[in-house]
């Protein structure tokens, strides 16, 4: 119930500048699509909001795609939480992570700031560190917790939780195997955003 939670976590949404209408931002760092009613040739069709799935980019950091008209486009989750909440990004800086991790899109740990002073984050917080990381094929950072024991070497932890969960869910649902990038960077989101 919302009005048991304390204030400081209530999600507050905002429209994300050039798509009033059809996306919003939350504080929290997630994007929902807005529920729409579109005139068609047929009569109406009406699209119902939702929480939109993000994806990991190789340099962690987290996007979604957004769609109108029938054309996508791939958005950095960070630039839009703080176009809705701040404004535009001020010219010659970027989107910065107070605590230095790219999965923590809350918009209390965000701010707009010079390029140097991002890469001071990234060595202060060990980002720079994590870039060199092994990853599994698919670029998935091998740090807990997307780790798993491997079943032939029971002291190490070495194989990626996030793929290994889309493969198994490849198999179970007889999908495509072409599905199984999304649904394991699907899995890596959800893993890395829980761990935060
Ligand atoms: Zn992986």
């Amino acid at each position: 119930m919302a009005d048991e939670q304390p204030t400081s976590t209530a999600e507050h949404w905002k429209p994300i500048p050039g798509w009033e209408g059809y996306y919003e931002a939350s504080d929290h760092g997630r994007i929902r699509s807005v529920r729409r009613t579109v005139k068609t040739e047929r009569g109406q069709r009406t699209f119902r909001a939702q929480i939109i799935k993000s994806s990991v980019r190789k340099d962690l950091h987290f996007t979604v795609g957004l769609y109108r008209d029938g054309a996508g486009k791939c958005m950095r989750v960070h630039r839009l939480v703080m176009a809705a909440f701040v404004g535009p990004c001020p010219d010659g800086m970027e989107v910065c992570h107070n605590n230095g991790d790219p999965a923590d899109n809350r918009l209390v740990n965000l701010r707009y700031d010079t390029r140097s002073e991002n890469m001071i984050d990234a060595s202060i917080h060990g980002t720079h560190h994590n870039t060199r990381k092994r990853r599994c094929p698919r670029g998935h950072v091998l740090v807990m917790p997307n780790l798993i024991r491997a079943p032939w070497d029971k002291r190490r932890f070495r194989m990626c939780l996030a793929c290994n969960r889309a493969s198994a869910h490849v198999a179970y649902h007889k999908d495509r195997k072409g599905d199984r990038d999304a649904i394991a960077d699907s899995y890596y989101s959800d893993i890395m955003r829980d761990a935060a």
